[in-house]
């Protein structure tokens, strides 16, 4: 387990993390989410003894990474990806890092069939696209089989085929019982891939809780109702407790606190004539970037209106 406590680091006039406490379980994914500048980085490298806080600790099973006994075999950590010799060969790079961590030579091409890459084992990674930079990170990572795995942004730059290796290899080693923390500053990746989140903003935390939950509180389901009978609709939805909001979508009605079918339904009960009836879509992105507006590095600009988010606005 990875326990952060009042964690605090300062760079200069920048509190980078801000009194941050939580917990990464072990057995499950943990999504540590947050726009750009949030602090994730920084506090992964705290984690990983690579920094020292302002104030503040954070414990790996009890302990600072520093006094692990064999650390890279109970942690392994993926920062930068392209932190890898180019003129070695993928086999080399983890042959040389297996060497240094006591581990057997084996390892290496059980990682290397792991991750995909046996096929161009030999190669240089100078050629390597950056799909084939993170699995050999992510290799590297594994090579100790550790029993923590820290990620930073895993995904970033991924096409959609490794995107959805990364997510089926976390869950599998998450099923093995292993702690997984992983960050990401895309708030949907995170909704399919973790089981719990912790959300920061400006070094702050925002939010810790299962992604089911998160899920629940912060995405409003929303439809976009079109009607000629506005204020009948809108009467009848009051009287439900729906919120109905007007649009800048000439006439188009936003009901939230209820959901399509239920509108139909209360509609055709009424006899009500409906022209259009559309769940919005990206509605957690949106609440997302709601919770952490104005905590990251370059603040976000206001949300478009309804229906930006499908390409309407
Ligand atoms: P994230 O990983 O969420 O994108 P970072 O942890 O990289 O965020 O950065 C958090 C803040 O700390 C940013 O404002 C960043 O500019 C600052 N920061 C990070 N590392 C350093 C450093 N070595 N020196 C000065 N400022 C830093």
């Amino acid at each position: 387990m990875i326990e952060v406590r009042d964690l605090v680091k300062r760079y200069g006039d920048t509190t980078a993390v801000d009194h941050l406490s939580f917990a990464v379980e072990p057995g499950r994914i943990t999504g540590f989410l947050g726009p750009n500048g949030a602090g994730k980085s920084t506090t992964m490298r705290l984690i990983l003894g690579l920094d020292r806080p302002s104030s503040g600790s954070a414990l790996i099973d009890g302990l600072p990474y520093r006094d692990l006994r064999d650390p890279l075999r109970y942690v392994g950590a993926l920062l930068e990806a392209r932190a890898v010799h180019g003129g070695r060969s993928a086999f080399n790079h983890l042959l040389y890092l297996a060497q240094t961590q006591g581990v057997p030579k084996r390892r290496v091409s059980e990682v290397l069939e792991l991750v995909g890459l046996s096929g161009v084992a030999k190669k240089r990674t100078k050629g390597f696209s950056l799909g084939m930079g993170q699995r050999l990170g992510i290799a590297a990572a594994l090579l100790g089989d550790p029993k923590i795995l820290i990620l930073d942004e895993p995904v970033n730059g991924l096409d959609p085929e490794g995107v959805l290796w990364v997510r089926q290899l976390l869950k599998a080693l998450a099923g093995e019982g292993r702690t997984i923390f992983v960050s990401s500053h895309l708030m949907n990746e995170m909704a399919v891939t973790a089981d719990h989140l912790i959300v920061i903003g400006r070094g702050k935390l925002q939010a810790d809780m299962p992604v089911g939950q998160f899920i629940a509180q912060f995405s409003d389901t929303a439809v976009l109702v079109r009607t000629p009978e506005a204020e009948a609709l809108r009467a009848a939805a009051g009287e439900r407790g729906w919120t109905v909001a007007d649009t800048d979508l000439d006439g188009a009605l936003i009901v939230t606190g209820s959901t399509a079918p239920e509108i139909g339904e209360l509609a055709a009960a009424r006899g009500l004539v409906l022209h259009e009836l559309t769940p919005q879509r990206a509605s957690l992105e949106e609440a997302y970037m709601e919770l952490t507006r104005e905590t990251g590095e370059f603040a976000h600009r206001p949300a478009p209106a309804w229906g930006g988010a499908d390409g309407r606005a």
